[in-house]
């Protein structure tokens, strides 16, 4: 029996079709051993007095066989590997020793030192799974990194692996050369054959890999493809996996100025980054440029991530940057982000609907130059409704103006959040006919979200992020307006 975990453990990948394996207990450790035996095909026999209800039905289904009662040695006969999986250490310590005496590998669930193997912390996609083991001294730490890798690698994964599996023979005999079999598999993950697979397109997926593997002339050159990010607002704990992912895939990063650094510092260290970023009054690269830029970066076949703060689709002009994306015929995809409105409510401790405040919340922008103002009014101005303008803060005279204008109390309350979830977030709170005058008195920069409504009052007693809300009480009264 094995004395220390010092000697380094050797791992396998075992095929246990057809051969039996003992599980001994009938208790819910027994019934994940059992569960995690699911799909090898293997004989499973569960040895112990009594089982547990969900084991009780497996045996009753026929998946399993129970042997009943107190372990006996002939337990292991003709079996291949059995796993000790009961709260009973002498009988934990029984089944190992009759399996070191008949030559069968013995698993003991908890102790290392018993065990002659041991059951790896896993991840599975399909059929690409990754065994982790800390050699049985630390599994916390196995388990640890268990979840970092079950955050990294996505579903698609499991596809691809299977997708590649079901081609197999023919990948060998298009490239026998394994070198080169090396460098056209670096190639096809590098193309959108992946993206396909995320977005549930495995028909396509399967044609392109046809193509991919028809003789030599008939594959089409690589073609890159564009994943149109939300990166939020700027915290990066509120990205989501997928847009991690992509980042650390991406070439080329096309990003916006509102991009937080943090986010960026997640992306591949030698990804090409490109700030196209808005910011107004200041010059920036066109709308039709940007266009042009993701079009030819893709079409050279790079990976692109075309990176937008918040959510692209919410005043991001992510319509527009897809329909040249179509027109060129580039693949696509989109990953929404936490949108400034939901994030800095979040942040400021406002939430958007409440049940005795406000069974309705608007995103609103109300920019300047996009042309007449187009916004209805009396609509925004009726009450039990909160309103998130997304704006410049030269735009909140007129916010206030209006909705004073069209019958919004005076009084209705609201909150301004600068740099929404970052380190310098402030939020500025008070009543709609103070908003340009406190905003001007505090010096509220861009960016910046207005939150109005009866549920903006909520900050003050809900704050939880950063310093707690400015608000009248900071300004000398004698200039209000
Ligand atoms: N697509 C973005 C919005 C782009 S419009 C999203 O979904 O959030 C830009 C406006 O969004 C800014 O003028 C500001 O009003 C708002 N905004 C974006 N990020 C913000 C942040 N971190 N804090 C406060 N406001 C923010």
């Amino acid at each position: 029996m094995p004395e220390t975990a010092s000697p380094r453990l050797f791992p396998l990948f075992a095929d246990l079709r057809g051969r039996a394996v003992l599980v001994v207990g009938g208790g819910a450790v027994a019934a994940r051993k059992v569960e995690a035996l699911a799909g090898t095909g293997a004989r499973i026999r569960v040895g112990a007095p009594a089982l547990e209800p969900a084991l009780a039905a497996a045996a009753a289904r026929g998946e399993l066989e129970h042997l009943p009662g107190r372990f006996v040695p002939s337990w292991l006969d003709g079996t291949w590997l059995a796993i000790a999986a009961t709260d009973d250490a002498a009988v934990n310590r029984a089944v190992a020793e009759a399996g070191e005496a008949r030559g069968v590998w013995v698993n003991v669930v908890d102790d290392a030192a018993l065990a002659r193997v041991q059951l790896p912390a896993r991840v599975e996609r399909g059929p690409l799974q990754i065994a982790i083991s800390s050699g049985g001294g630390a599994p916390m730490l196995a388990r640890l990194v268990r979840e970092r890798l079950e955050t990294q690698f996505d579903e698609s994964f499991g596809a691809l692996a299977g997708l590649l599996a079901r081609h197999r023979r023919t990948i060998v005999a298009r490239w026998p050369d394994t070198a080169a079999r090396r460098r056209a598999f670096e190639r096809l993950l590098a193309g959108p054959l992946q993206g396909l697979l995320r977005r549930r397109r495995h028909i396509e997926a399967e044609r392109m890999l046809e193509r991919e593997l028809a003789p030599a002339g008939d594959a089409a050159p690589a073609r890159g493809s564009v994943a149109l990010v939300g990166a939020g607002p700027g915290d990066a704990g509120l990205l989501t996996l997928r847009a991690l992912r992509l980042l650390g895939e991406a070439d080329v990063i096309l990003h916006d100025r509102l991009v937080s650094s943090e986010v960026l510092q997640l992306a591949r260290r030698d990804a090409e980054r490109i700030e196209v970023g808005k910011q107004a009054g200041r010059h920036a690269v066109p709308q039709e440029a940007i266009n042009a830029l993701l079009v030819e970066h893709a079409a050279a076949g790079r990976r692109v991530v075309r990176l937008k703060g918040g959510d692209p689709f919410v005043f991001g002009r992510g319509g527009e940057e897809l329909e040249a994306l179509r027109a060129a015929g580039i693949d696509y995809e989109v990953v929404p982000g936490i949108t400034a409105a939901a994030a800095c409510a979040a942040y400021a401790g406002i939430p958007l609907t409440h049940r005795d405040h406000a069974q309705s919340v608007r995103l609103v922008t109300a920019h300047a130059k996009e042309g007449p103002d187009t916004l209805d009014w009396a609509a925004l101005a009726q009450e039990r409704q909160t309103l998130a303008f997304y704006m410049g803060v030269a735009r909140l005279e007129v916010v206030q103006a209006q909705l004073i204008a069209h019958g919004r109390p005076p009084e209705t309350p609201f909150a301004l959040v600068e740099n929404g979830t970052r380190a310098d977030q402030r939020v500025v709170q008070g009543r709609l006919t103070d908003l340009s005058h406190l905003a001007r008195h505090h010096a509220v920069q861009s960016p910046a979200l207005l939150i109005v409504g009866e549920v903006a009052a909520l900050a003050g007693a809900l704050h939880w992020f950063g310093a707690p809300p400015l608000g009248a009480s900071d300004v000398p009264l004698a200039n209000a307006a």
